[in-house]
């Protein structure tokens, strides 16, 4: 492969270079990011980070000597342009680099909210380092919290904001938190759990605007004046709020793809491989739209799982050992003291089997979610054995039917014996 560029020094990029090295590629490698700082995880800018309880140096996915002695050459910048014809990338400092194969892992960035005063300042997005210092700050000053969007990202800021010493509202305009990722059961578990320290979580509303503290000279349309004061809801309701959390998901970042003319929809479009409509260029983690062989669709996933495993794919595939993506999704997500694990994806179930106790009330328990008769995914709640077993069951693609699920005495564990 030459000279492999990736851009995008997020988990995916890091892993696609790490595990070049490991695997033996001999060419160059450059890491191109624009954060600015290593390589970093951001599942504790939710979490522990948040709260103070993990400082910088807990982040970096490696320290800086890693990179010297794997000679990774790090490089400062953001990628403007890729120029398939002469294989290169142009950085906003005007230097250009010349590719062999070029990895895309550019990641995702929050969805805004297209209401008015989204542009307040106290009105914030969670995705960065930079993100998580700047909500801490905010936190240690707030009085009023609320959070816009019951997903992961949402109720773990509640979370930590509660932990934090404040009552934080959250303001969901479907139906239930986690619509998107977790079964009904599941949610309704979280539901409980964050009612119960004192976070109040609104469902079926929009936001109509956020208002700022010197609304009377307010042009209507809120850009930039002026700090969040209060939260207008759709049925008229105002929330005062001094800090807003906004999450409401991400958007892939697919720019340089879609201007370099490479197929881009609901994501950079790879095949199983991972490759992109050029072949030489690969596209990996957030960012990527990949065929997903258990279901049959072309899926973007955002976790950690899937930067890592796409990363080793590509390392793969470019030290000469091509392999068809085919790994199993797993997730997870901790609020509060509670964690919660998912192996396989779950999104077109049509059954499930509870294992443990009632979801709304016990602190342990597993969904197991099936269609007819196929298992397609586990969430378990505080049951870690449970999880484990069921990504060596999903995994290999034990057998598993509802019926089995169901018998008096079943787990997990015991039917990989
Ligand atoms: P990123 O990590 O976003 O990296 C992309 C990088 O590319 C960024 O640094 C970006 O700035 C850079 N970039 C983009 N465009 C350019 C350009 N043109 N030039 C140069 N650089 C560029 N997952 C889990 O599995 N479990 C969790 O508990 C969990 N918690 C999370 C909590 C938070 C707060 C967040 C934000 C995410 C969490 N995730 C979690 C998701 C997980 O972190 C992401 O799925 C993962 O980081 C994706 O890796 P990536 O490399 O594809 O993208």
């Amino acid at each position: 492969a030459g000279h492999v560029v990736v851009i995008g020094a997020g988990q995916a990029g890091h892993q696609t270079a790490a595990s070049l090295r490991e695997y033996g590629h001999s060419g160059r490698i450059t890491l191109i990011g624009d954060e600015g700082v290593l390589p970093y995880e951001r599942p504790p800018l939710s979490k522990a980070y948040l709260k103070g309880e993990a400082d910088e140096s807990r982040l970096w996915l490696r320290p800086e000597t890693f990179y010297e002695r794997h000679a990774i050459e790090r490089v400062t910048g953001t990628a403007l342009a890729v120029d398939r014809a002469a294989r290169t990338v142009r950085l906003d400092d005007g230097t250009v680099h010349r590719y062999g194969h070029l990895v895309l892992a550019t990641g995702a960035r929050p969805r805004a909210l297209p209401v008015p005063g989204s542009g307040l300042r106290g009105v914030r997005t969670l995705r960065t380092l930079a993100d998580a210092e700047t909500l801490k700050k905010d936190l240690a000053g707030a009085a009023h919290v609320v959070v816009v969007g019951a997903g992961f990202i949402g109720l773990e800021f509640a979370a930590a904001a509660h932990d934090l010493g404040h009552e934080a509202t959250v303001v969901e305009a479907l139906g239930r938190p986690l619509a998107r990722v977790a079964s009904a059961p599941t949610a309704e578990h979280f539901t409980r759990l964050h009612e119960r320290h004192g976070n109040e979580l609104l469902f079926g509303q929009g936001i109509a605007r956020f208002h700022g503290d010197s609304d009377g000279a307010d042009d209507g349309d809120g850009a930039g004046e002026g700090r969040v004061a209060a939260v207008e809801l759709t049925d008229g309701r105002r929330l005062p709020a001094d800090l807003v959390l906004v999450g409401v998901g991400v958007t892939p970042c697919t720019e340089l793809a879609e201007a370099a003319g490479l197929r881009v929809a609901g994501g950079i479009v790879t095949d199983s491989r991972l490759l992109t409509s050029d072949p030489h260029i690969s596209a990996v983690g957030d960012c990527a739209a990949f065929p997903h062989a258990r279901s049959g669709r072309h899926l973007r996933l955002e976790s950690v799982q899937n930067a890592v495993d796409h990363g080793r794919l590509v390392a793969d595939r470019l030290t000469g050992t091509t392999r068809t993506y085919d790994d199993l999704p797993w997730f997870w997500s901790t609020q509060f003291t509670t964690t919660l694990q998912i192996a396989g994806l779950g999104h077109d179930h049509d059954t499930q089997v509870v294992l443990g106790g009632d979801p709304g009330n016990s602190g342990a328990f597993s969904v197991l979610l099936f269609r007819g008769d196929d298992l397609l995914a586990v969430e378990s709640v505080n049951r870690p054995a449970d999880h484990m077993a069921a990504r060596r069951i999903l995994g290999s693609g034990i057998p598993l039917t509802r019926r089995e699920a169901s018998a008096a005495g079943f787990t997990l564990k015991g039917h990989l014996k």
